[in-house]
Order: C-alpha cells, then structure tokens, then sequence
C-alpha cells in the first residue's frame, strides 16, 4: 500500500506539537552558547514538516493495549514476540500487506553456536574496536548491551526457527593464514548466516509466535501521529487504507521500529548527502524506508543524532571476480588511490571519493594462492567453502568474451583498453606496484606484504566495482536502554526505539569490520529488550 504523505498533506493539519519541538535535531548545546538571539520563529526544515493534527473527534475507531508497536520489520517483529510471551497485549501497526524481512545474517557475540564453536571473544576488546571504528561519536553503553544480550537474543530466535532453515557461522573457522592480532581491520566473526529463503522462514516463525502468543498486527495501517499528554506517549493516531483513522491507546508505552529514511529524498539530501554520493544520485533501494517514523518522534519532541550519519553501502568490489580481496586497485584515471587491504564498506568509502566513483580491480593468474592470504571481512572469499573450479570457468569465459564488468586479457594493454582506462597510466601503475613488491616495502599505501600479489603472470584480469547503497543507519537519539531521549536528554516518558529507527550505533560507516551484521543483531537485540521493558511496565 501506498498513502500519500507528502509534506504539503501534513501542512494541512495544526502543527500539533509546535515547529520548536520540531528543530530538535542536536543543535541544543550550540544555541545555549549563543548571544541571546531575538525572538523568531524557528524555520522548519523541509524535510521534517508538521504533524498532520489528528484529533480524537476524527477517529472511526479506539483500540487499546499495553504495548503498541509500530512497524513490522525485524525488530518490531522481535519487540511484539517478547512482549506477548511475557503476558502483555499487543498491537502491531504496519503500513505494508506484510511484514518486512531482507537479508540473511544475524550479527552476536557469545550465542551457544560460537560457543560450541569455540569462537569466543573479549566483550569489552569488541566493544572499544567499534567504539575507535566510529570515531568515538557512538554510544558505548548500547554496544555493551548489544555485546551481551546478542548471543541470549540470538539463541532465543532460533530456538523456535524450523530444522531445515540452517545456519552457520561466517568466516568460522578462519582460514590459517590469518591472525586477528596483526589485522589494520580486524574481524570478530559475529555473523550467523542463514540461506536468504531460511532467513525468511525464520522471521517469519517469529511474527508467527507472536501472533500465537495473542499479538495483533493491524496491516495496511500507517501510524500517522504519537498522542502526548502532559508529556507521556499514551497512544497512537493512525490511518487505515480506506483513509479512515483510528486512535491506539498503549497503555505501558510505544515501541517506534518504523526503519530508516534512505527512500525519502529530501531527508537524504539534508541528512546523509554522502549516501546519495553512493547510490550515483537516488534514494535507495527500500521503499519502506520512508523516515516517517522519526519524524513523528521529532514532533513529539525527541531529537535525531548528530551527523554525520552512516549507511550501508557496502560495496561488492569485484563481486563478479575475487571479490573483496586485497588486488590492485586503480581509478578511471588508471592510478591506484588506497591501501586495498580493508573491509567492504571501506573500499565504497574510497571508491565513492574516486572519478566517477568508480573502482577497478586487477589481478593475475596466481589468483589461487592470493585467496588464501586475505582478511575475512564481508563478502571476502572464504577458501574452504570457494568453488575455485567455477570460479575459473568463469575466469576463462571473461577472456574468451570480455565485458567492462569483468575483463580478462593476455596483455594488460588489451586489458585496460577494454575496461576503458587509460593505458599507459594503468600499465605503469601495474609497474610501479610490482616494483614496491619487488622493493619489500608499500610505500605508496602501507599495505601489508603478504597480501601484495605482483600482476606478471598472464592472463590478467580486471572488473569494475558495483555499490551496494542500502539503507541509511541512523536515528533517533535512545539511551542504553532504548528510551526516546528529548531535547534536554531525558526520556520521553512510554516510547522506545529500536532498528534504524533509533540512533548512537553507527556514526562514521555500517561497519562491515570488526563486526558484521550488526544491523539485524542490534535490531533484534534491542526490539525484544523492549518488548521484555514495556510489557513490565518498566518506565
Ligand atoms: C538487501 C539488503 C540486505 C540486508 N542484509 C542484511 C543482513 O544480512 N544482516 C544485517 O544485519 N542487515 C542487513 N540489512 C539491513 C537490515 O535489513 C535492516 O537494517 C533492518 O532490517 C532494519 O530493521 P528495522 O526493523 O529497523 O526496519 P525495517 O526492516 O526497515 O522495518 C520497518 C517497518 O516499519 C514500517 N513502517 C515505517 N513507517 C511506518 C508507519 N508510519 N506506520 C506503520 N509502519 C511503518 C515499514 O513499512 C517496515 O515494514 C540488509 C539490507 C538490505 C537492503
């Protein structure tokens, strides 16, 4: 379903909480600082607007429960299937037919699969690299709570996940050249993998629970307005397909989990231009992310972190080739621009900043031995699952019928004609590469010797890099136990976020090193905590 929210549908309505409660997007300390400023009023920002003013009189319909729940997505899903198993009623507002499931992996510590696994790490070790990873500018508290609630979570979602729909640990165990303790980017192996249909199923089985344990899930329904009276959330204004509206009476409190704002393209533009510098200028690829969510917590007086804000963006480098590996990487201008031993997401950081924000990577025959020497960041091989067999066949093909996505040729002058570059630059940037190998030494980027492979041996090969631009990461500003914050940083009495809805996990990328798959582990994570929070009437 889709309703129509645009902003001038929204100006109809009185601006129900105020435009000063609408600024309040982190900028306070700055103001209180400031020279007394004359009396104006605040300019609302686009891409925020104004409540649509939903009034009692204007509902067809009151419902009521204790916990009230809006968006069906993972986390929303997990916060209704833990506050229905612990006694609560529940409503579960969504303004799709269904409820929202993508991807296929489950980031936690400490699950009884890494414990059987012997994969078992230092918290506190985890906790700081992500802390460093994001500048600083992340909550530390919530990643404590995400390090050890994830495992428990975890194990609580599969215990009612069906025999069939298997998992395994990534990258577990890793391959024996590598050494966590001597990475630039290590790698923690948080990620638990299901097959993308296994992943559904599993979601799935959680909503079904839920329902099972009483939860009601009102579809094709939008939450259109929070109810605040004398500062407590009490409820929640919505709009069924028909265009009627209803009221929601929470009794214990509201559970936003209504995902990110990658499809609204004036809050991209505002809020995370770098994203739209990864998807080569358009909004994402989520049409559920429409940001409304956050909005409506913004008219309700909570603020949305401080930029800049994070997304996930992770670029398949090579995916069509060997993938995110340490190759050679040259521009469009045919020179080499980083250090090409990183994660997934930084090599979109890189190549995002690259002409045309493109990168191509190259590589030679000795390409089996190299797969054996890499990091194990997403999407890099895994050699002890890698069909190197297919992968030549496929190899081979790029040489018989070469395409600028992957190339493969007997000179690197034919090579670098055919992905388009240009060739006596990228032929000496090949030459000055085998040379700082040769030397013993990187002295252009500092990337480690073992992963510098020389590119002499033919056919060589080449692909061209594709981003993966798919959400943005941020959100509202929570405490440690998910409460809304307001403006003087306390929590807005009865609501809670989770998802990405809810901010201070990521700040300077989705980070795909140390840790993968955060995304639906916090998610998760963090929805059941509050399911558990609200359902006991936790303030
Ligand atoms: C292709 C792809 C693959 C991915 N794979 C992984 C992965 O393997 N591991 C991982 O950790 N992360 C992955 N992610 C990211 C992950 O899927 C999301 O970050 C995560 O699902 C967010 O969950 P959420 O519950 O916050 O929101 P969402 O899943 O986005 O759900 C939000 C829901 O709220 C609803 N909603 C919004 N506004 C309203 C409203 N006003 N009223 C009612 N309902 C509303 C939406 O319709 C939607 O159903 C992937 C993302 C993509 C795009």
């Amino acid at each position: 379903m889709s309703k129509d929210i645009s902003r001038r549908t929204f100006l109809k309505g009185a601006a129900a909480l105020g435009a000063a409660a609408a600024l309040n997007i982190g900028i306070k300390a700055q103001a209180e600082d400031a020279p007394p400023a004359e009396e104006s009023t605040p300019e609302v920002p686009d891409w925020l607007g104004t409540a649509p003013g939903i009034t009692d009189d204007m509902c067809a319909e009151t419902m009521e429960a204790d916990v009230v729940v809006i968006g069906a997505g993972v986390s929303g899903i997990a916060a209704a299937r833990a506050a229905s198993e612990a006694g609560a009623s529940v409503i579960v507002l969504e303004r799709m037919e269904t409820i929202t499931i993508r991807g296929q992996v489950f980031g936690c510590l400490d699950s009884k699969l890494h414990k059987e696994l012997g994969a078992e790490y230092d918290k506190q070790e985890v906790v700081n690299e992500i802390c460093v990873a994001q500048g600083n500018r992340v909550n530390g508290a919530l990643w404590t709570k995400w390090a050890n609630e994830s495992g428990p979570a975890f194990d609580w979602f599969e215990s009612i996940v069906d025999e069939e729909d298997t998992y395994f640990l990534e990258y577990w165990p890793n391959p024996e050249a590598y050494d966590n303790s001597t990475e630039l980017r290590k790698q923690y192996c948080t990620g638990i993998e299901f097959t993308a249909d296994g992943w559904i199923h599993a979601n799935t089985r959680q909503y079904e629970k839920s329902v099972e344990q009483g939860a009601q899930y009102l579809f094709s329904t939008m939450a259109m307005e929070l109810i605040k009276e004398d500062g407590v959330i009490t409820g929640v204004y919505a709009q069924r397909e028909d265009g009627s509206y209803i009221k929601v009476v929470a009794k214990n409190g509201v559970c936003l989990t209504t995902g990110d704002y990658s499809y609204n393209e004036e809050m991209v533009k505002a809020l995370c231009p770098e994203f739209w510098l990864a998807t080569g200028g358009k909004v994402g690829t989520v049409p559920t992310s429409i940001g409304y969510g956050s909005r409506m917590a913004i008219w309700a007086g909570a603020m949305m972190e401080p930029g800049p804000h994070a997304h996930m963006s992770h670029s398949f480098m090579g995916m069509m080739g060997v993938k995110n590996t340490a190759t050679l990487n040259l521009n469009l201008k045919g020179k080499r621009y980083m250090n090409e031993d990183c994660d997934g997401q930084s090599f979109t950081n890189q190549v995002i900043r690259q002409p045309g924000h493109v990168g191509i990577q190259v590589w030679d025959n000795n390409w089996q031995d190299m797969l054996w020497h890499q990091g194990i960041s997403h999407v890099a091989p895994y050699p002890p699952t890698t069909d190197f067999e297919a992968m030549q066949a496929n190899f081979d093909k790029a040489v018989e019928s070469p395409s600028a996505f992957l190339a493969g040729a007997n000179t690197l002058e034919e090579l670098f004609e055919i992905m388009g570059l240009p060739v006596e630059t990228a032929v000496a940037s090949v030459e000055r590469y085998n040379e700082l190998y040769h030397g013993g030494k990187d002295l252009d980027f500092g990337k480690r010797m073992d992963r510098m492979y020389p590119i002499e041996t033919p056919p060589f090969y080449a692909t061209r890099s594709m981003t993966a631009a798919s959400l943005i990461t941020a959100g509202l500003v929570v405490d440690e136990e998910l409460h809304v914050l307001d403006e003087n940083f306390e929590p807005i009495p009865h609501l809670w976020a989770a998802g990405n809805a809810a901010g201070g996990r990521y700040a300077a990328e989705y980070p795909v090193s140390p840790v993968v798959a955060t995304s639906h582990g916090t998610a998760i994570t963090f929805g059941r905590s509050i399911g558990k929070q609200i359902a006991a009437d936790d303030e």
